[in-house]
């Protein structure tokens, strides 16, 4: 049977099969382009993993207090060589992302002192962990300030903004990478590196953190080769590759770090305790993956990308833009058409497929959110996922794929949900 047959046995019309064919043969230099970095990353992986001689001692696990976790311990210096920094925490008792940023944010800032984001507003759920909005055990709550400069009107940096938002009590700086829920572009390493050369110069004691969630391996370096002190993630996204069930992490100066894990733990505990249980081989491996998981998820977003701006939907980034991580949006300018593009995508899903994506109210986020993910972790988003809160603009998020199979797929079929439905016409195209 051939593949175009398999594709019309999930109901995925000749035309959406021809038409799908005609974007993707002209991305073929892109594609490329996207293999050589995970090639070179891949090697980085190798290389942090044989220096740290890890072994097949590294997958046994711990339980209880966790302690003399050999497994655990190699894995945080297989992170820390791999970005560049002197040290790392990254544990399964980090429960998301967000965890993470409110671990290395509250870990570093007393009362008194003063958190600058000089990007925006940042991530949703960084809101309440600051106290932009209101929240029990907020930073606000213990004393510490919140400034930020938002980006200019062509979404560069605002030097002087930021030059005069920084004073004595500016302790943290904190840079999100990723475009998160809002209309901005992605910052590139070299940009955030410029930022952070920038307010290193004004004073060199401000720590700056980057939320490097989404970003990992999408370019062959990190925001820590370029002077970023700690670079804070998740292992449901990028560094997990698919196969971590849980956890975050926290690489940077090794000051930093040990206030990272007394915060996390206990003072005086710190890194020495915190068993790895089951999940060691599933951090190793996930680790080693994700160079590759991550082309496929950025092959699948350029897809995206190429076939809806051929369609006349506004996508960012764009098909010709170069990517640093790798969420693709795609405004599709009503609540129905992003019932119909998740629907698609959900429709595709290994597990969960049977499903139709609700819009439903989630912790940490103000609007309603819709998100289709049929993932075999919950709420993986390094697997192939769509989702948005539903407002305007009803930009669809749209990111992962543990195989570029997978995503192409997703793609094809929120395409042919959207036609099925009456938003979209392939005719005369
Ligand atoms: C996903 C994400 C986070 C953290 O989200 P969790 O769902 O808590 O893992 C933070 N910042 C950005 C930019 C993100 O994309």
């Amino acid at each position: 049977m051939q593949t175009s047959d398999m594709f019309l046995n999930l109901g995925i019309s000749p035309e959406v099969i021809e038409y799908s064919d005609k974007i993707l043969e002209s991305l073929k230099e892109r594609f490329e382009k996207i293999d050589f970095v995970a090639e070179s990353n891949q090697i980085k992986v190798i290389l942090a993993m044989q220096k740290n001689k890890v072994s097949a001692a590294c997958f046994a696990g711990t339980t209880g207090y966790g302690r003399d976790d050999l497994g655990r311990d190699t894995l945080e210096k297989v992170y820390a060589d791999c970005f560049n920094t002197e040290a790392a925490l990254v544990r399964p008792q980090i429960t998301c992302g967000t965890h993470a940023l409110a671990v290395a944010l509250s870990a570093n800032l007393l009362p008194g002192d003063e958190l600058l984001s000089p990007v925006g507003r940042p991530y949703d759920t960084l809101e309440e962990v600051i106290g932009i909005r209101d929240s029990k055990c907020s930073l606000k709550e213990y004393g510490v300030s919140y400034r930020q400069v938002d980006l200019l009107p062509d979404s560069s940096f605002n030097y002087d903004g930021i030059r005069v938002a920084i004073n004595e009590k500016t302790k943290l700086v904190t840079i999100q990478r990723s475009v998160g829920y809002r209309r901005r572009p992605t910052f590139s390493v070299a940009q955030i590196g410029e930022l952070t050369k920038f307010i290193k110069d004004i004073n060199p004691n401000i720590i700056v953190m980057v939320d490097n969630c989404y970003g990992e391996f999408v370019e062959t370096i990190e925001p820590s080769d370029v002077g970023a002190d700690m670079i804070v993630g998740s292992l449901i996204k990028n560094p997990g590759g698919g196969l971590a069930p849980v956890g975050g992490y926290i690489c940077g100066k090794k000051e930093l770090i040990d206030r990272c894990a007394y915060r996390l733990s206990a003072p005086g505990l710190g890194q020495e305790v915190g068993a790895s249980l089951t999940v060691n081989t599933q951090l190793y491996q996930g680790f080693f993956l994700a160079p590759a998981v991550v082309a496929g998820a950025l092959k699948g977003a350029l897809f995206a990308a190429a076939l809806y701006e051929s369609l006349g939907f506004t996508v960012t980034p764009d098909s010709k833009q170069s990517r640093h991580d790798i969420i693709q949006c795609i405004e599709l300018g009503s609540k129905e058409r992003m019932l119909a593009f998740t629907k698609g995508v959900q429709a595709a899903a290994p597990v969960d497929s049977y499903f139709t994506p609700e819009p439903s109210s989630t912790p940490g986020y103000s609007d309603k959110l819709i998100m289709a993910a049929g993932t075999f972790i919950q709420g993986s988003s390094i697997e192939l996922s769509a989702d948005g809160p539903l407002r305007e603009p009803y930009t669809v998020f749209f990111q992962g794929g543990l195989t570029y199979s997978h995503a192409k797929l997703g793609i094809m079929m929120s395409l042919q949900t959207m036609i099925d439905e009456g938003f979209i016409s392939l005719e005369g195209k």
